[in-house]
């Protein structure tokens, strides 16, 4: 009977290992797809936008040519949850005019450092600042499938990629005026994750990615709801001073790391890790700085929760969930391997009782056949 239950444990054991076999097979494919491009990425890409030339690989030269960029406020950081101070009166944010209609046309283009999307002034930020900020561009960061591309990571975890709504303050005519400004710009950012679904909204982008492959392409995309590509919660969120976080560095910048995450398809991050070019052929890719020194300042956040898992696919980094992400949560791999799991804890668990039980008969049936022998010591032979 216990050999049957322990074959039959056997052959569910199989179906799941090859299922799951099966399953990671296909990202294996995918994932030397990324290695045979990755060995391309970019070897520092140069500007023309600020006159003097700046790529992401030797960060350090940034200081000699850009004195800002040495300053004590800079951006990106990395936010120590622990440290976070909760503050209460932190403002929420309101948007208005996020709600583009398809009438109107966005330009998209690559910069050679990102891809940018240019967003028109009616765009705003209403409350939780003291002034009203308009919005100027969003832009991205990202690495490879690798090297996760966040600029600011959280508890020394960066994500997938990040996305950044630049805005500046509307007592300035536009946004050059304002960037140098200390109240000038408000940067809303999010940290963008795998998820198991493609996201509708980055498809509005990124759908169109191919067209801006070179840099300084440009492409016009149909207006869309902008707000879509931010978070669902934008009340709990990170607030900090910082900086641009690409030359000329200005301290300026009015940080809101938003807390929640967005979800993006594997296929979706893909598509931005390897379709931009900086220059004829280096590929434009690990286009973020490396988190700076905070230099005593302090990061508060509008939130009071213990930090959970991180990067753990859900939609949020820290505190209790509601709704959002915990579906996606478990990939497919993730419930294959605990099936997987308790299917060999229960197999091991069975043959060990089989084992027992075994053991016990063999036992019983040699006491037995001992209490048959009569023992007759051997004539000793003496010659
Ligand atoms: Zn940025």
């Amino acid at each position: 009977m216990m050999l049957k239950i322990f074959l039959i444990l056997l052959v569910l054991q199989g179906l799941v290992v090859n299922a799951s076999s099966s399953s990671s097979s296909s990202e294996e494919e995918e994932d030397d797809d990324d290695n045979g491009s990755s060995e391309k990425e970019s070897k520092g890409h140069h500007s023309k936008g600020h006159g003097v030339p700046w790529g992401y690989k030797d960060q350090t030269a940034w200081t000699f040519n850009f004195t800002h960029c040495s300053g004590k406020s800079q951006s990106p950081i990395d936010i120590d949850t622990r440290k976070a101070i909760h503050d209460p009166k932190l403002p929420p944010i309101t948007l208005e005019g996020y709600d583009l209609t398809d009438d109107s046309a966005l330009t998209l283009w690559n910069n050679g450092h990102t891809l940018e999307l240019i967003l028109p002034s009616t765009m705003r930020i209403v409350t939780g600042f003291d002034h009203e900020f308009r919005a100027a561009q969003l832009h991205f960061h990202w690495g490879t499938p690798e090297v996760p591309g966040s600029e600011h990571t959280i508890d020394n975890v960066h994500f997938p990629a990040e996305i950044h709504v630049v805005h500046y303050n509307s007592k300035y005519a536009n946004m050059s005026e304002a960037a140098s400004k200390s109240d000038g710009l408000v940067v809303l950012g999010g940290f963008i994750q795998i998820g198991l679904h493609e996201n509708e909204n980055y498809e509005k982008i990124l759908a169109v990615i191919t067209d801006v492959s070179s840099e300084e392409a440009n492409t016009e995309i149909p207006g869309f709801n902008v707000r879509h590509l931010l978070p669902n919660n934008l009340e709990r969120f990170y607030r900090y001073n910082g900086s641009l976080t690409t030359p000329p560095c200005y301290q300026t910048v009015n940080w809101t790391i938003f807390n929640d995450t967005i979800t993006v398809s594997r296929k979706q991050l893909k598509a931005l890790e390897n379709t931009l070019k900086a220059g004829q052929t280096e590929h434009l890719n690990k286009n973020f700085r490396a988190p700076q020194l905070l230099y005593g300042r302090q990061v508060l956040a509008s939130f009071q929760n213990p930090p959970s898992i991180i990067g753990s696919g859900n939609g949020r980094i820290g505190g209790s969930n509601t709704s959002s992400g915990l579906s996606e949560g478990l990939s497919r791999g993730d419930v294959l391997a605990i099936a997987f799991g308790a299917l060999f804890a229960l197999t091991l668990l069975c043959f060990t009782f089989y084992i027992c039980q075994q053991h016990k008969k063999y036992s019983s049936i040699t006491k037995d056949s001992r209490q048959n022998v009569i023992y007759k010591p051997a004539m000793k032979a003496e010659a």
